[in-house]
C-alpha cells in the first residue's frame, strides 16, 4: 500500500506493485491505522518533549510523504467511479480500515447505507482487499458510489481521494470521513499535520443571502472542520488560505450562501484533473 502512495512532490511511482504486495498492505492497512490513531489521540505523546519530536518527525517524514490525501466533492467521485467503471478497474466496497483498526465492526443501515462501509479501493488494492478480507469487501458499481457519495456528504462526510496508484497513476483509493472515525482527518484537526492536500474548489459566502451565523446557529462554522470560516460584520467569511473545498458549509447552510469558486493554476497531485472534468 505504501508503495501505491508514492507519487507525492517530485517522486511519481509508474510502475505496476507487485500484487503480493497489494494482498500484504491490505491485510495490514487496518494494523497501521490502529497504530496511527494511538499515535494522534495519546495526550501523553504531547506533553512531553521527546514523544512529541519523535511521533511529530515520525509522522512528518516518513507517514506523510507516504500516505497522503486531498479533498474531492461528490461530482468529482461520480466522474471518477463512472470512467473507471467504463475502463474496467476493479473498485471494491468494504469496511473503513480506520474502525477496522479500532475492531469497531458493527454494521447496520443509516438510510439504507451502512455507516461502516465507507472506505473504496481501486484497482488491484482494490483486489487485493477483496482477496484478503472477502467478508469484509465487495463489488461494487460507480452508480452506487456515485450516490453513496452524494448521501455521506449530505451526513457530514469529507470524501478525500488517497495516493497514488498503478492506474494511470492516479488513486489508490477513496473514502467518506467523518472526525469521530477518521484517523488521518482527527490527526489534522487535532494535530495540525497537513494530512490533506486542498480540493480544486474554495468556498466563498455572498453576504446577501447570508443571515449571519448568530441567526442560523452558526451552521457553517460548527460544520467546517477546517476551522476556515469566521465571523465578520455579522457575516459568515471564509479563508480560502484555510479552506479545503470540502462543501460541508454548502450542505449546512440554510440560505444556499455558499458557493465554490475553481482555484487558479491548481492541480491536485493524484487526482489529474482530466479524470475529474
Ligand atoms: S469553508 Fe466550507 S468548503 Fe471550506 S473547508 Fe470549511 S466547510 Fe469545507
Ligand atoms: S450557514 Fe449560511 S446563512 Fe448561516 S452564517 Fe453560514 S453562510 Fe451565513
Amino acid at each position: 500500500m505504501f508503495f501505491a502512495h508514492v507519487d507525492s512532490r517530485g517522486f511519481r511511482l509508474h510502475s505496476r506493485i507487485p500484487f503480493p504486495l497489494d494482498i500484504i498492505g491490505s491485510r495490514y492497512e487496518h494494523v497501521l491505522m490502529k497504530l496511527l490513531g494511538m499515535m494522534t489521540d495519546a495526550e501523553w505523546i504531547y506533553r512531553h518533549r521527546l514523544s512529541y519530536w519523535a511521533v511529530d518527525k515520525l509522522a512528518n517524514q516518513v507517514v506523510i510523504p507516504l500516505i497522503h490525501g486531498e479533498v474531492m466533492t461528490p461530482r468529482e467521485i461520480e466522474h471518477m467511479v463512472y470512467r473507471l467503471e467504463g475502463e474496467g478497474h476493479t473498485m471494491a466496497l468494504g469496511i473503513c480500515e480506520c474502525r477496522h483498526g479500532e475492531n469497531n465492526m458493527e454494521q447496520g443501515l443509516v438510510d439504507g447505507c451502512d455507516p461502516n462501509y465507507t472506505c473504496v479501493m481501486i484497482g488491484d488494492w482494490g483486489k487485493g482487499h477483496l482477496y484478503t478480507y472477502p467478508q469484509h469487501y465487495r463489488h461494487t458499481t460507480a452508480g452506487e458510489l456515485a450516490e453513496r457519495a452524494r448521501f455521506w456528504h449530505d451526513r457530514g462526510c469529507v470524501l478525500t481521494g488517497w495516493g497514488c496508484n498503478t492506474i494511470h497513476g492516479f488513486l489508490a483509493s477513496y473514502c467518506h470521513c467523518r472526525p469521530d472515525h477518521c484517523v488521518p482527518l482527527r490527526n489534522q484537526i487535532k494535530r495540525g499535520n497537513k494530512v490533506f492536500y486542498h480540493g480544486y474548489n474554495y468556498a466563498v459566502v455572498e453576504p446577501g443571502p447570508c443571515v449571519g451565523p448568530a441567526e442560523c446557529s452558526f451552521n457553517c462554522l460548527s460544520h467546517c472542520y477546517f476551522g476556515a470560516i469566521e465571523e465578520r460584520e455579522g457575516k459568515a467569511f471564509v479563508d480560502p488560505s484555510r479552506c479545503y473545498g470540502c462543501g460541508q458549509c454548502f450542505v449546512h447552510c440554510p440560505t444556499g450562501a455558499s458557493r465554490a469558486v475553481r482555484r487558479e493554476d491548481y492541480e491536485m497531485p493524484y487526482c489529474a484533473p482530466d479524470l475529474l472534468r
